[in-house]
């Protein structure tokens, strides 16, 4: 016998590179090409250092205030973490309790399954169909709780709001998660149902639409008992995850609407524009409605064009993962990111 035997065993998360070179053209992460809002600059150079020798506000009033205001919902249909990662990992410990399996696609992000073994939770992983859309009848059967990301990743594929009410519809006695990383670059949100359906929480970041990744701010919406059970969870694990730079500077972000749509609507352009240009270039893929396009070239194998793009100073994402190691993830970045992209693609290829 050894205290090994005990330990909880998980494998970790591998996250995206964050390579130390400069100049590199970093499409890997789907952070966000343009800067943070000028409000948060403004912010920072305000925010008393002093301050920090106290502990930040347990409840973020500023933060939650402020995207209670943006979404027109009462604040206590808001709950914050360290990022959304922070928020849908508290919402497994929190609502996945039952002995039944939970369920969520096979094609995913990589974490929920990660989460479920760290939380010793059952799931099962429902198979995209072949255009990497989700069936909602596939989860009409018994489970233990429902993981949807809508947008998808990391495939962008969309899925209606009538099939995700369908899915909450079919699943009224375990919580369904729709976690909406990607949903203001084009997807469709299922906030307006919180208060029609009380098994609903829907999960949203700062870390693509509003450029602050390196905050790490992550937000929840549910009815208000919903939100009750996961602070009550936060409050019994740690009061205060989010420190009074984040609180500030994340209110900052939000309460600049203009900028937040003047920037996702300039990653949206390039990406549509983008998509032109990579079909010219004969690659497929399903219609994204996120900031990255997931492609695959029928005449070249993914990880061959992986590392030609690497050896020319650009990183994409590749997984190496059944139905999925011929695509690469390739992140919407600025418009002269996206033109070399192009260019060394076109000379990859012979074009
Ligand atoms: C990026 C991403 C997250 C995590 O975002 P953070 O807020 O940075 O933790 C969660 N879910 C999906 C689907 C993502 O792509």
């Amino acid at each position: 016998m050894s205290w090994e035997d005990n330990v909880r065993k998980v494998v970790p998360y591998t996250p995206g590179e964050q390579p130390k070179i400069k100049n590199i053209i970093k499409l890997n992460t789907n952070e966000n090409p343009y800067p943070p809002s000028p409000l948060v600059y403004k912010a920072y150079e305000e925010t008393e250092l002093a301050d920090l020798r106290k502990y930040p506000d347990p409840v973020c009033s500023v933060l939650v205030d402020s995207i209670a205001s943006f979404y027109d919902v009462k604040k206590e249909n808001v709950f914050v973490g360290v990022g959304s990662d922070d928020v849908i990992s508290m919402a497994f410990l929190t609502f996945f309790n039952s002995d039944k399996h939970i369920l969520f696609p096979d094609i995913t992000y990589s974490f929920y399954d990660v989460w479920a073994d760290l939380y010793r939770i059952p799931y099962k992983q429902m198979p995209l169909k072949d255009d990497f859309s989700i069936d909602p009848k596939d989860y009409y059967g018994e489970n233990g709780g429902v993981v949807i990301a809508n947008p998808n990743a990391p495939t962008g594929v969309r899925l209606p709001l009538e099939a995700v009410e369908d899915i909450i519809l079919h699943n009224r006695d375990v919580v369904v998660i729709v976690d909406e990383a990607y949903v203001d670059f084009g997807g469709e949100s299922a906030l307006p149902l919180i208060n029609k359906y009380d098994n609903l929480l829907v999960v949203r970041t700062f870390s693509k639409s509003r450029s602050l990744a390196g905050l790490r701010i992550g937000y929840a919406f549910g009815c208000e008992k919903i939100i009750k059970y996961l602070l009550d969870a936060k409050f019994s694990f740690n009061s205060y995850t989010m420190n009074m730079p984040s609180l500030i500077l994340g209110a900052a972000a939000m309460n600049d609407r203009a900028y937040f749509e003047e920037t996702t609507d300039k990653v949206i352009n390039t990406r549509e524009r983008v998509k032109k240009q990579l079909r010219d270039l004969g690659f497929v893929f399903e219609d994204s409605k996120t900031n990255f396009i997931f492609a695959r070239h029928p005449d070249r194998h993914g990880r061959e064009i992986f590392d030609y793009l690497r050896t020319h100073d650009i990183i994409v994402r590749r997984f190496d993962k059944p139905r999925i190691d011929e695509y690469l993830r390739i992140s919407i970045g600025t418009d002269e990111e996206m033109d070399r992209l192009i260019e060394v693609l076109k000379e990859y290829l012979g074009r």
